[in-house]
Parts: structure tokens; C-alpha cells; sequence
């Protein structure tokens, strides 16, 4: 397979949002009538980012054969997403998270994996699909031999593998002697690390063991260290946040398509952290992901 730019392996969920005035404790029954339904899960959110940040993007992932499929293919398919690969499980629901949000903004969430948890292993499809990337990006939200093997496949055509250790998990060593940039925020720059320290000792420390590492801080930037460069910080625009959600995903999906659009260093986290910025001046995970022509513009705004 030729022409595909950037492929994202990984989880789709629908969310549903409930607020209540208290989050119920065991035993208790809470009643509200206010529920929505949302689109989110890493993958998901990463791969709708990538591709309205401009990149050819194909979304490897599994849903259920269910409503919920179609109304999360739905938003990928409108995104520009290639979505001929994506699975549906005949006997899994769509994953779901349950997210319960507080009269304070307290939330508790639950997620129930269904089909999510189904790609235990690679078909014959989806690794065509992943030789042929100019790069590859993942998350923790999908089983872990499946994380391994896309990242072996992909390396070993020559593409550029990106692992977002999130949610953190204890990372093989078969898996990082793959990775080519592993994107953390502060507190999974720690657990990788094993340690507390600046951002610039927690790369260093990661850096030992992947060639690139990408920590994101939140309003306070992100830094990059690339094997044998000096890092290179930057600065969030300074905003208005209303929402965070999906900031981190965002952010992620529009790096790697900076990087396979060919930006130098800085341009990629300026690219990446205008996205953001943008995404957390706006409610919602999925709804708040901006596109190509607000990024650049927003590029020209906040880092001219
Ligand atoms: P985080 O996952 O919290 O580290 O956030 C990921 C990225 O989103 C950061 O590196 C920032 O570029 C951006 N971001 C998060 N929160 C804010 C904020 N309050 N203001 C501006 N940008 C933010």
C-alpha cells in the first residue's frame, strides 16, 4: 500500500456524559436527567486530529457492529479518516466510557472496553496498511501484543513509530527498542523514567532509551529532546481554557502530522500547541479537534 501517510492504532469509545450534583457512592442510587453522548477514546480522538490537521490519515481500531459504530465512523468519515480497515464486532458493543462530572467538575469514569478490547493481534490487512506508513501512532487503550506488533511492522518498513504512553503502562522492551518518539505528559514523564525531576532531566533520563521524547506541561508547553540535539522548549499560548479534554490528544495528532508534512522541530511543537490551544478555548473532546486552516492561522496569532 502506497500514499498513506499517517496510520493511528487504537481505541474508539463512545462517552457518555453524566452530571449529577454528587457522584454516588457504593450502594447509592444518584438520578439525573442530564446525559449526552459523546465521541472519544485516544485512537479516535488522535486520528480525527491528525487528519483535520491535513495529514492522509487511515484509523486501524475496532467498534462494535452496533449504533455506536456507525455514529463514531461517522465523525472519522467526515474528518477525511480512511475507515475501510476498521473492524466491527459482531459480538462486542462499541467501547463505552462512562464519564459521571460533579456540581464541582469532579468526575469519576469508567470504561467498559467491548470491542476495543477485541484486536489481541494484527490481521494480514492491517499490517499491509502499517508497512506502508510514513508513521504510526498509538496509545495505551488497546491490548498490548497488538501495540508491539504494529510498532515491529512499522519500524521495520521504515517508518517513523510514535507511542503515546497513555493511559501509562509498564513498557515492554521489545516495544521501546521500536519506538522512534515516545509523547508522555508530566506525570507518565515520571512513571517512564522512574523517577522525579525537571522536564529537561525526565527526557534526559527517557532519551537513554528512545531516540526521541516528546512531554507535554500542560499550559506550560512542551519540551523535546531528540537524540544528540539540544531540547527544544516551548511556550502554550497563553488562553482562555474551558475545557481540557482531549487537549493532550489534540495535541499528539497534530504533531505527527506536522512531522510528516516535513516541519523542522520548532515549527512541529508550534503547529501541535497552537491545535491545542485551540481545542481547550472550546467544550467537548472530539467536537473542540480544529482544523488545518484555524492551526495556521492560529500559528500566525500566537507564535508571530
Ligand atoms: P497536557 O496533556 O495537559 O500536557 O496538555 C497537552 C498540550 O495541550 C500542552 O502541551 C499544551 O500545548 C496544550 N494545553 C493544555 N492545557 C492548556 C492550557 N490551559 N492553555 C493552553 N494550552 C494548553
Amino acid at each position: 500500500m502506497s500514499g498513506v501517510s499517517v496510520v493511528i492504532l487504537g481505541s474508539a469509545n463512545v462517552d457518555v456524559i453524566i452530571e449529577l450534583d454528587r457522584i454516588p457512592g457504593p450502594g447509592e442510587t444518584v438520578l439525573t436527567d442530564a446525559s449526552d453522548r459523546g465521541r472519544g477514546g485516544k485512537g479516535n480522538n488522535q486520528a480525527i486530529a491528525a487528519a483535520r490537521a491535513g495529514a492522509p490519515t487511515v484509523f486501524l481500531g475496532a467498534v462494535g457492529a452496533d449504533e455506536s459504530g456507525d455514529f463514531l465512523l461517522e465523525a472519522q468519515r467526515e474528518a477525511g479518516i480512511d475507515v475501510t480497515h476498521v473492524r466491527r464486532i459482531e459480538d462486542a458493543p462499541s467501547g463505552t466510557a462512562y464519564v459521571m462530572v460533579d456540581s464541582r467538575a469532579e468526575n469519576a469514569i469508567v470504561v467498559v472496553a467491548g470491542a476495543n478490547g477485541q484486536l489481541l493481534s494484527l490481521t494480514d490487512a492491517e499490517r499491509e496498511v502499517l508497512r506502508g506508513a510514513d508513521a504510526l501512532l498509538m496509545q495505551l487503550e488497546v491490548p498490548m501484543a497488538t501495540v508491539l506488533e504494529a510498532a515491529a511492522q512499522t519500524k521495520r518498513a521504515g517508518g517513523y513509530v510514535v507511542l503515546n504512553a497513555a493511559p501509562y503502562a509498564e513498557l515492554p522492551d521489545e516495544l521501546i527498542a521500536n519506538l522512534d518518539l515516545l509523547m508522555v505528559n508530566e506525570h507518565e514523564a515520571a512513571l517512564a523514567a522512574g523517577r522525579s525531576g525537571t522536564p529537561e532531566e525526565l527526557a534526559a533520563t527517557i532519551g537513554e532509551r528512545v531516540p526521541d521524547v516528546l512531554i507535554t506541561l500542560g499550559a506550560a508547553g512542551s519540551l523535546l529532546q531528540r537524540r544528540g540535539s539540544d531540547p527544544v522548549r516551548i511556550n502554550a499560548p497563553k488562553v482562555d481554557a474551558v475545557d481540557t479534554t482531549g487537549a493532550g490528544d489534540t495535541f499528539a495528532g497534530a504533531y505527527v502530522a506536522a512531522t510528516v508534512a516535513g516541519l523542522p522541530e520548532q515549527g512541529r511543537l508550534e503547529y501541535a500547541a497552537a491545535a491545542a490551544a485551540l481545542a481547550v478555548q472550546r467544550p467537548g473532546a472530539v467536537a473542540s479537534i480544529p482544523r488545518a486552516d484555524e492551526i495556521q492561522d492560529a500559528v500566525r496569532r500566537y507564535f508571530a
